[in-house]
């Protein structure tokens, strides 16, 4: 069973360095969070995992890492200076801030709402008696556009610098650096980029934890394709990010595609299907497809005057812009499902819960730990000598624990994920032959709670072994 609360998963990130509160110590920031010591190692390793997947194993995908920062008409191309915008509403008597179309939404339906012209949000709002949800009164004030970008100024003179904005997509970067990756990789269609990186949106309403950030990291691929093989493309993408989040132990059951209805579309797409996720307050998009067409570089064509058609290898007097698939994974939501799927409370044979993260191997923060039995120092001498073995002779990451008794530190370990514990113990310096033999140790396994008992020269193997199924 993975997390039925969000509460358990916020206070299990907390309680052992996964996620803190931004800004902690200045009473925070409304909804921004920080990975602390064994996030980033869990985020890292689901970013490495995908790059991995994505773009180093696959002869079709090349990298990219675009700047934050870019010309302010790049933005003015793609759309978002025009209409990357909310209708907001405020209450005029608690002042409280909202999405108009949200309210609408949830009386009326999606469909319904999404016909409504901007002056007619706070009529509606009044006819059909929808109330602030804070303070129960019905005092709209007209509805206003309300760009999602984050704006910000370049330059050091005050007041005179050029507003630029905070990118709200990695996408751009990408289409802005086509022709580039185009004539120095020498790809051919069909071809990808793949790009992870922070991205920005003025939410207004951020929430559910990691879930909906106004800084979030993002993991696009714009993947290039001829007009007539896109449909192609998009169904074997489906398939590919399904697999993938099913590959690293995400339970199927939890997940669903949501195609999008006609009214949904972005401007600039003809379909786009989400692949959902059951979290614990409900369903909640983890992952976009959408075939973005030849809208993006075709505005690019248009307002940087660049030629960024693809020239067909056969035929070099056949020129034209590329058609987009664009598959699209929420980075901090990718974590944060691995973190509630890992979840679990098992009962144990002596009646005590244990609490134990029981993440895919490949994505735990802490690989193994090395906990001396005791703190003797001779102990505590040869359990460093073993650490050291491992360090040299592997890339696993690993912890070193000699803090507190040996149960409290297993249930450490269970709580962080850590798949296997070495424990040294006085066998393991022949001096308790009843613990082991000399030069042994105990492995232990976080899953089966099994407990084995290696020769320290056979550890290495024994290890291999192990990430090896
Ligand atoms: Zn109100």
């Amino acid at each position: 069973m993975p997390a039925t609360s969000l509460d358990q998963v916020v206070s299990l990130c907390k309680r052992r360095g996964f996620i803190f509160p931004g800004s902690d110590i200045y009473g925070g920031l409304a909804n921004t969070w920080d990975y602390g010591p064994l996030g980033v190692e869990l985020k890292n390793r689901v970013k490495q995992n995908w790059w991995t997947t994505f773009v180093h194993n696959r002869p079709d995908m090349v990298g990219l890492d675009s700047g934050i920062l870019m010309n302010p008409r790049v933005w003015e191309a793609s759309g978002h200076v025009g209409s990357f915008a909310d209708p907001l509403v405020d209450c005029k008597s608690c002042k409280e801030r909202y999405r108009g179309d949200k309210l609408l939404e949830e009386k009326l339906g999606v469909e319904a709402a999404a016909v409504l012209t901007l002056d007619q949000v706070q009529p509606m709002l009044a006819a059909e008696k929808i109330n602030c949800p804070k303070c129960g009164n019905n005092d709209w004030s007209e509805a206003k556009h309300f760009n999602l970008m984050f704006k910000t100024q370049q330059g050091v003179v005050e007041g005179e610098g050029d507003d630029i904005y905070m990118r709200p997509e990695t996408a751009q970067g990408i289409f802005v650096n086509f022709k580039n990756v185009l004539t120095t990789s020498r790809m051919r269609l069909p071809f990808g980029i793949g790009q992870i990186g922070k991205a920005f949106r003025n939410e207004i309403t951020p929430g559910n934890f990691t879930f909906r950030t106004r800084e979030f990291e993002q993991m696009e691929i714009e993947y290039f394709v001829e007009p007539d093989d896109k449909q192609e493309a998009f169904d074997l993408w489906k398939k590919a990010v399904w697999s993938w989040y099913e590959g690293l132990g995400v339970d199927t059951s939890r997940m669903r595609f949501r195609d999008h209805d006609k009214d949904e579309l972005s401007h600039y797409s003809s379909q786009t299907v989400d692949i959902e996720y059951q979290f614990p307050w409900g369903w909640g998009e983890l992952f976009g497809l959408a075939d973005r067409g030849d809208y993006d570089l075709s505005q690019h064509e248009k307002f940087s005057s660049q030629e960024l058609k693809y020239t067909d290898p056969d035929d070099a007097t056949r020129k034209f812009v590329p058609h987009v698939i664009e598959p699209s994974f929420g980075c901090d939501r990718s974590v944060l499902t691995y973190l509630i799927e890992a979840y679990t409370e098992e009962e144990l044979e002596n009646g005590d819960v244990r609490t134990v993260m029981k993440f895919d191997k490949r994505l735990s923060p802490i690989d193994i730990a090395i906990l001396p039995l005791s703190k003797k120092e001779h102990l505590v001498a040869k359990a460093k000598e073993i650490h050291q073995l491992l360090l040299d002779q592997t890339n696993l990451v690993t912890d070193f624990d000699v803090t507190g008794s040996i149960g409290k530190r297993y249930r450490r370990q269970d709580e962080i994920g850590t798949p296997l514990c070495i424990t040294v113990d006085f066998g393991t310096i022949g001096e308790d032959a009843e613990q082991g033999d000399p030069d042994t140790v105990t492995i232990r396994d976080r899953d089966t709670l099994e407990q084995k008992r290696v020769k320290i020269s056979d550890l290495r193997a024994e290890i291999a072994e192990y990430w090896k199924n």
